[in-house]
């Protein structure tokens, strides 16, 4: 039977697929007490499932490459060790036969109590562990449940495929961006979670939040996901069917017809130049940014190259992704963000996993603290600027002593650089995010001090309104038309004007088509978007006259009424 479940759209466009349920970071267990003559075929199933993960994790030992780090057959040599513990694989039999339970439920309860005595280390190394074991014992419960390996990959007709999960981590999404779902849908996770930036990167269907979606929804179920409305129909009946389809068709000619203007200057009615940049998060996103019609990178969220492997990537890694980027951007900008690990990416042992991370040592701070991580990261990024026209943006800056003790780092590599005789650009173009507060409110002193600035709302709101942007629960809150949000906005944009230095924005505001003429009005000339979003919003461009919308804008920045502020906005967008 047709139900409907209500979550928030991330983005957009419609999908009709088959659902893929993929339990990888939350697999979901049910208990139920079996009568005593089926204990033994239990156990007998459980022995099977374990004996299938230890095949398997032996099958990817044997074929990793030769050239490979020493830490991947390692890292599977511990698993398998995991594996054939005791604890996991003879405990969970006898949790079987005496509680009568199903396989799942016994491993689950052991892997439950395992955890609890990890996380009781005072170590923060042997603490960690506990993610091997839980990662082993996801294997073995997928086996039980019937989902062969972790999240579906290798499958041929993917493009039909929804895949339903619980959360989906920023370095999962990534994993992704090779393979082609028709769309997301989770249980949890906030609009401008580093999860669904990534979907919106990879244009993907997506609706997060929707509690229940991995409970409800069964494998092989049809199911339609509008990335607009932020609903899921599961199992929908012709009538639905035939009314999405159509609706389908009629989105998909709309952005054919905005491929049209991919190669037109964004220029306003009256004349007025805005460079529309594109945020990428590694090299194989250049394709969609030329597709795009970007005329440069305004953030390269450089943290996706640590993710997904084993160790941190090597200053000649770091250097060839930088060099990659900048060479095919053809001389046009190349704005490489310095890591912004930690809050919702987290990196390993790296980064904090205090009760409130997106307050801790995170991005910048992170790097200040870690120096030699940072200098390899710089050496790697100046080699690039031998290449083209790179620039390095610092994210989450919060006081100039944090300013100074990153010019001190670019200068040390720099020097070292000389030292060893190699090429870079001593003009590289140093910005500073504008994501904290602290940072919008003293904007003039950044931009005295800096080449341009950056402004990253997605922090900025997040930090302003003191809303988790990855929480669902409080995603009614995140509102980028908050008038505190708007004054910090206009703010930063006056001291850069004051001071003479560019201030574009890179957070997902400037890939909302509703706010461009907003942000237009409160004076910004650059937008760094998603590639995927730089059409619409250079078709509101191509419709807006600057001189027209001033006063419009002026109200709705002196506006501290939501419901004038949205009549405001209407007719600002008509
Ligand atoms: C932002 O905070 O707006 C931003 C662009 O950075 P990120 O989303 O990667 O935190
Ligand atoms: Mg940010």
């Amino acid at each position: 039977m047709s139900f409907t479940l209500h979550g928030i759209g991330v983005s957009s466009g419609i999908a009709i697929g088959v659902a893929r349920l993929a339990s990888h970071s939350h697999v979901e267990v049910a208990h139920y007490v079996l009568p005593s003559q089926y204990i033994d075929k239990e156990i007998a199933r459980f022995d099977d499932a374990v004996n299938t993960v230890r095949q398997e994790m032996q099958t990817l030992r044997d074929q990793i490459p030769a050239n490979a780090p020493a830490e991947m057959p390692a890292f599977l040599d511990m698993h398998l060790m995991i594996l054939d513990d005791s604890m996991l694989s003879v405990v969970p039999k006898q949790l079987i036969r005496s509680q009568l339970c199903n396989a799942e439920w016994a491993l689950a309860q052991q892997m439950e109590q395992l955890v609890a005595q990890f996380e009781a280390i005072d170590d923060p190394y042997l603490r960690e562990r506990k993610t091997d074991v839980v990662q082993v014992v996801e294997r073995v419960l997928k086996v039980l449940l019937g989902h062969p390996d972790n999240l579906p990959s290798n499958e041929s007709n993917l493009a039909d495929c929804i895949l339903v999960a619980h959360d989906l981590s920023p370095a999962d999404m990534i994993n992704f961006k090779r393979q082609q779902f028709a769309a997301f849908i989770t249980d949890v996770g906030g609009a401008t979670s580093h999860s669904a930036i990534l979907a919106r990167s990879m244009n993907i269907t997506s609706v997060m939040a929707l509690h229940n979606a991995l409970r409800l929804i069964r494998d092989n179920e049809i199911i339609i996901v509008d990335g607009q409305q932020g609903v899921v129909i599961v199992d929908p009946d012709d009538a639905e069917l035939e009314e999405y389809q159509l609706r389908q068709n009629q989105w998909r000619i709309e952005h054919q017809k905005l491929k049209r203007i991919t190669t037109s200057r964004a220029t306003t009615l009256d004349g007025l130049e805005i460079e529309l940049h594109a945020n990428i998060e590694l090299p194989q996103d250049i394709p969609a940014v030329k597709v795009s019609g970007a005329t440069g990178i305004g953030l390269f969220r450089s943290e996706f190259l640590f993710m997904n492997r084993v160790g941190l990537p090597t200053e000649d890694e770091q250097f060839e992704a930088y060099r990659e980027v900048a060479a095919a951007m053809n001389g046009q900008p190349v704005t490489i963000r310095t890591l912004d690990v930690g809050a919702d990416k987290p990196l390993g042992d790296l980064t904090d996993h205090t009760l409130n991370p997106a307050l801790g040592r995170r991005a910048i701070r992170l790097c200040l603290s870690e120096l030699t991580l940072f200098h390899t990261q710089l050496r790697a990024i100046l080699r690039a600027s031998h290449f083209g026209k790179v620039k390095i943006l610092i994210p989450m800056l919060s006081n100039l002593t944090e300013l100074q003790q990153t010019y001190a780092a670019i200068d040390r590599a720099k020097a070292s650089l000389l030292a060893d005789n190699i090429a870079f650009d001593n003009n590289v173009a140093v910005g500073g995010m504008i994501e904290i507060p602290a940072a919008a409110l003293m904007a003039n002193a950044f931009a005295e001090r800096l080449d341009f600035l950056s402004i990253g709302t997605n922090d900025l709101i997040q930090y302003t309104l003191a809303i988790d942007r990855a929480d669902d629960s409080v995603s009614y809150l995140y509102n980028p038309l908050h008038p505190a949000v708007l004054q910090l906005i206009a703010m930063t944009l006056r001291a850069g004007e004051k001071a003479g230095k560019p201030v574009s924005v890179c957070g997902e505001m400037a890939g909302d088509p509703k706010l461009t003429r907003l942000l237009i009005g409160l004076g910004l000339r650059k937008f760094s978007m998603q590639p995927a979003s730089l059409l619409s919003v250079k078709q509101q461009v191509l419709t807006t006259h600057s001189s027209e919308i001033h006063a419009l804008t002026q109200k709705i920045l002196k506006s501290t009424d939501t419901e004038k502020t949205e009549a405001l906005m209407v007719r600002l967008n008509r």
